[in-house]
């Protein structure tokens, strides 16, 4: 049976229309869902009794289970299961200009990428659409406040799993529903470059993020496996042309990791790699995990990398510190979980 928090209005209505029945019954539905919030479709009050039946036989509604949760100064990280058995995550950050949720798209991930927890524990299957969704209604639940912003950046590689993320984005977008604006939606991805050609054709103004962290083959290809199958100039082509055809700014996110990829010679590559591009770098100090060796590097490395890509006329940022003390780096409560 089908999780109704997994169903486009789109697809509501034709189920509607299937039935003979008036398509606008899946706005009401999706109001009863997403504005008032009902726990049972027996609490729809406008809904005839026929249709509440109907939508009862035809779908499940249920709200995922918090395992574990842990908070800091402005984070609160969830660990979350599912109904068989499979635990994922997700961290809210408070920001000054809103509330943002990071979501898992997967259980595990397949990506390899060598300093990621995530990636340690390998993908057990895709999550369902209602499952990313349900991870938002969760934790605005939980902590009584709005999320205003989505990032894609939680357990699993958003474009491993591109039909339902593209349904949860549908989802979440929709203004009878949770109404979160495509332009405070993040999708982040290692680089699976057929994907963003793909997404770059599918007209919504979502954000992307390209997890770059290297600026040539030698140095990606040794800390990530996907740079094997699709090599840096095949992946800042396909941001190419994605950037030609939407018009929208990407984002590179560079973790910096001592000794490996923070060098001036690196920033100066780096800086070269992405000359002329509609393009900003986010650099991301570097998350220990007690699993994984690498180390974060020096505050002074960070800002002299930071400086070199400044003074290169690259829009540069480095990303602020959240809840390390919580093991909100991808994937560590999970890890951790597992490991008790
Ligand atoms: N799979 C997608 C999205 C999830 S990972 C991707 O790789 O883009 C989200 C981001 O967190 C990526 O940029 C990833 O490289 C980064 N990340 C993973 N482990 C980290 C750690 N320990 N510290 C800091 N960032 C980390
Ligand atoms: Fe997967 Fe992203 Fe972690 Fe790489 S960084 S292993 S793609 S979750």
């Amino acid at each position: 049976m089908k999780n109704i928090y997994g169903i486009t209005i789109k697809d509501l209505e034709q189920y509607f229309i299937d039935k003979n029945e008036g398509k606008f019954k899946a706005t009401q539905v999706f109001e009863w869902l997403y504005k008032k919030r009902v726990k049972a479709f027996d609490d729809m009050k406008n809904i005839s009794k026929k249709t509440i039946e109907d939508l009862t036989f035809d779908f499940q509604l249920s709200e995922l289970e918090i395992v574990d949760k842990k908070s800091g100064k402005d984070v609160f990280k969830y660990l979350f299961k599912l109904e068989d058995g499979n635990t994922i995550e997700a961290v809210l950050m408070l920001h000054d200009y809103g509330n943002s949720l990071c979501i898992s798209t997967q259980v595990g991930c397949n990506m390899g990428c060598h300093f990621c927890e995530s990636g340690r524990l390998k993908k057990v299957r895709n999550l369902e659409a209602h499952e990313m969704v349900r991870q938002v209604l969760c934790v605005e639940e939980d902590l009584k406040l709005r999320i205003t912003h989505i990032v894609l950046m939680g357990i699993g590689e958003p474009f491993d799993n591109y039909q339902e993320v593209i349904k949860f984005i549908d989802i979440v977008n929709t203004p009878k529903g949770i109404d979160i604006g495509s332009r405070h939606i993040t999708v982040s991805t290692s680089g699976i470059v057929p994907k963003i050609k793909e997404f770059a054709l599918l007209d919504k103004q979502v954000n992307l993020a390209i997890s770059l962290h290297a600026p040539n083959n030698q140095i990606r290809s040794s800390i990530m496996d996907i740079n094997k199958a699709y090599p840096i100039e095949e992946l800042i082509s396909a941001v190419k042309f994605y950037i030609e055809k939407t018009n929208r700014r990407v984002t590179f996110e560079y973790i910096l990791l001592k000794g490996i990829n923070d060098s001036k010679k690196c920033a100066e590559e780096l800086a070269q790699l992405l000359r002329g591009m509609n393009a900003y770098v986010n650099l991301i100090p570097y998350n220990e995990t007690s699993h994984i060796e690498y180390r974060k590097s020096e505050k002074d490395t960070i800002l002299a990398f930071y400086d070199e890509l400044k003074k290169k006329g690259i829009n540069v940022t480095i990303r602020r510190e959240f809840g390390g003390n919580v093991s909100a780096a991808c994937g560590q409560l999970r890890s951790n979980y597992k490991e008790e």
